[in-house]
């Protein structure tokens, strides 16, 4: 059997990096994790080959070479999904869908033969018996959730690595919070279930051996979620990157109450994480309690990025407006947060009722559900009725955003995070990134219309923070990712 694996495309949002990654010379950020590691569970005399779509387009070929095509992806990547199923569907193909857009029950998979609903490993057997024999179901769903410690290896040998940004992988899966508005505890399940450090250390072996230097995502909805396991993974991988000199820069995403443990501060600094994203959404405390959000309660909001940073972990942020408690003057509220807690990647998105979380089942109960969601949290399309006048909130998201990611704003705010940044693990400095710096220094120091910014910015830099150099070209090719996007916003 050939199996054609394809990943569609994503849209141009805060998370595609799509105006940083031409710096780097890259074309997406992340490789497919999931469809990667279905391929390491086919059959072992079953072909693959993979397509992803952010990093090259399909051929007619790709096709006639296949025998079944399987996709995989998220809601906000519907529409290249329902495209792909419809031109494998015309080249006579079976196409086989999973991922989180199966259990959102999204439209855009409906002319797909089969569909795998929740996390895949123990179906995949089942699936692909069925389908050599001709008698695959339409539709698999496993209830429970899997043993995150059978799953194999990713088949990262299929996947062109230098065509990405970074690396994924995968420590844990679920979360132990409630967030009202959130789809990972409902699809992921609030028992945080994690590979064991062996897996994660033969992971990063993997990576090691394939050649890749530089950054790797952990992909986890929460990567402290099941702290008690994090505190045993913890000093292994500060032992790997001690004994491989540090080939790694670690990325990843967690609940604020981080904060709350200077231990696993330590460890992670250690272990050479630069970058932790953070779900802070608001600084209206009615807010939080109206999404269940008590961990962000616990502690000062502020206190609580001043010491992640502390680390010299820098912290990247999630933020909402939307919520039936924000006030009229929540949108300088965040303003305001932003830039004292000085997170200059901050992702501001409108509150969106994802399909099957208790936001949606609450609003649906009264009444408020206009329509699906996109998962595009970016789009000033609301799906649900807000209690604030929806022009106004609208006006206000719009203007959140334009005064954040005005250039001279976010180069004081990215400044001012490098003063924050304690001493950080020494990066590993690879071939694109010295690239990134020789491209950064021509498109945004002479070319780009914010150029006087940037040489402030880089001089600063240089003058008060030269220890943090790398970092500062990071976040000003970062900046030109949200200018762009934020730009063809306004003028949308
Ligand atoms: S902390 Fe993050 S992953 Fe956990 S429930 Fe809240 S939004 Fe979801």
């Amino acid at each position: 059997m050939k199996v054609l694996m394809v990943y569609p495309e994503f849209p141009d949002t805060f998370w595609s990096f799509k105006h940083a990654l031409p710096f780097e010379g890259k074309r997406s950020a992340f490789p497919p994790l999931g469809l990667l590691t279905v391929s390491a569970m086919l059959p072992s005399h079953w072909e693959r080959r993979l397509v992803d779509l952010n990093v090259r387009r399909l051929k007619d070929s790709d096709l006639a070479w296949a025998d079944v095509v399987f996709l995989s992806g998220m809601i906000v990547q519907g529409p290249s999904m329902q495209e792909q199923i419809a031109r494998a569907k015309r080249h006579g193909l079976r196409t086989v869908v999973g991922g989180p857009i199966v259990s959102a029950k999204d439209p855009a998979i409906a002319e797909a033969d089969h569909a795998v609903e929740g996390e895949a490993e123990e179906i995949i057997p089942q699936l692909a018996a069925d389908l050599e024999r001709g008698q695959a179901q339409r539709y698999y769903v496993k209830k429970q959730w899997p043993d995150v410690t059978q799953v194999p290896l990713p088949d990262l040998h299929i996947a062109p690595l230098r065509r990405y940004s970074s690396m994924s992988l995968q420590y844990s899966r679920g979360c132990p919070f409630t967030c009202e508005f959130c789809d990972i505890i409902e699809i992921y399940g609030r028992r945080p279930r994690t590979k064991t450090p062996d897996q994660v250390c033969a992971e990063l072996d993997q990576l090691y051996r394939l050649g890749w230097r530089g950054s790797v995502f952990m992909v986890d909805d929460n990567f402290i979620g099941n702290k008690k396991n994090v505190r045993l993974l913890l000093p292994r991988l500060v032992e790997w990157m001690r004994e491989h000199k540090s080939p790694f820069t670690l990325y990843t995403e967690a609940s604020l109450n981080l904060a709350e443990d200077e231990d696993l501060l330590r460890l992670m600094r250690e272990a050479n994480f630069k970058r932790v994203f953070m779900g802070i959404e608001t600084p209206v405390v009615e807010s939080l309690k109206e999404t269940t959000k008590f961990q962000n309660l616990r502690m000062d909001l502020l206190e609580s990025v001043r010491l992640v940073q502390s680390y010299g972990i820098e912290v990247m942020a999630g933020f909402i407006v939307g919520f039936d408690n924000d006030p009229a003057d929540v949108f300088d509220r965040q303003i305001q947060f932003i830039r004292e807690a000085a997170i200059p990647l901050s992702m501001v998105g409108l509150l969106t009722a994802l399909p099957n979380t208790q936001l949606w089942r609450r609003l649906k109960a009264e009444g408020r559900l206009l329509k699906e969601s996109l998962g595009n949290n970016t789009l000033l399309d609301l799906n649900f009725i807000p209690k604030m006048d929806t022009q106004q909130l609208i006006e206000g998201y719009r203007r959140i955003l334009s005064t954040i990611y005005n250039p001279e704003e976010y180069f004081e705010r990215a400044l001012a995070s490098l003063s924050q940044l304690g001493a950080a693990a020494k990066t590993p400095v690879v071939f694109s990134d010295l690239m990134a710096v020789a491209r950064s220094l021509w498109r945004q120091g002479f070319l780009a219309d914010y150029r006087m910014e940037y040489w402030k910015f880089i001089g600063q830099t240089l003058r008060r923070h030269r220890q943090h150099l790398p970092q500062a070209f990071t976040l000003a090719i970062m900046g030109h990712h949200f200018f762009e996007l934020v730009g063809a916003a306004e003028s949308s």
